[in-house]
């Protein structure tokens, strides 16, 4: 607890301070310009990896980067996409998925969660990730092999899942949100996107336009 105390402190006496203009119009109110879904995984930090302040991004955060589908019990994930893309406008969202995840492995390794039944009922909503890389990838395939391919179709799949909150599918019927599949490679601090044009994953750029929003749900004409 010291570690983190001192920080505190130090936070307060060296950081705080010399930014007191940003914290003041902070304390009114907050306009981030992106949701951002990460893992709890202690090597995922979204304000570091994207080099963001505070107000610029709104985090969400579990283990597995999970988006369970709406439904009438919806929980504190739904709540939160509620507000950030309703109540709040924030016109992007990151879906962003991490290399050696411990959630995913969960999911490969299911046998091992007897003492985790909770974590075992959480990874269910990733189910559709988990088929798709058993049907694609025989269980003699080396485990980091099977573990990037889940990692990866787990974005694909919480995206999907995304889709299904009314918040969510309204603002992408209006073209007032666009949706970006990310996976961080903790080491290379590399980050692979989906570029939904040419379904597939590609190395994030400069000059990356890659979107992942579902063409099914991109803006069209009714016809009259
Ligand atoms: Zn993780």
């Amino acid at each position: 607890m010291h570690r983190l105390i001192d920080g505190v402190l130090r936070f307060q006496t060296e950081i705080h301070g010399k930014r007191q203009e940003l914290f003041n119009e902070l304390g009114e109110r907050q306009r981030p310009f992106a949701v951002f879904i990460a893992c709890s995984d202690s090597r995922v930090v979204p304000e570091l990896l994207t080099q963001c302040d505070p107000g610029d991004i709104f985090v969400i955060r579990n283990a597995g980067n999970i988006i369970p589908s709406y439904g009438p019990s919806s929980g504190g994930v739904s709540a939160s996409i509620e507000y950030a893309v309703q109540g709040l406008g924030i016109p992007n969202l990151i879906v962003c998925g991490h290399s050696d995840c411990g959630a995913m492995k969960a999911i490969l390794r299911e046998d091992k969660l007897d003492k985790m039944p909770a974590v075992g009922a959480w990874i269910k909503h990733a189910a559709a990730a988990k088929e798709i890389v058993e049907a694609r990838f025989s269980p003699g395939e080396a485990e980091k092999k099977r573990l990037n391919a889940l990692v990866h179709e787990n974005v694909l799949c919480q995206l999907r899942n995304l889709t299904t909150h009314p918040s969510v599918a309204a603002k992408l019927a209006a073209g007032q949100l666009s949706l970006h599949g990310w996976v961080y490679n903790i080491d290379s601090g590399m980050v692979d996107t989906f570029d939904a044009e040419r379904q597939e994953f590609v190395t994030l750029t400069r000059d990356s336009t890659a979107q992942a929003t579902p063409k099914l749900m991109v803006r069209y004409q009714t016809r009259k």
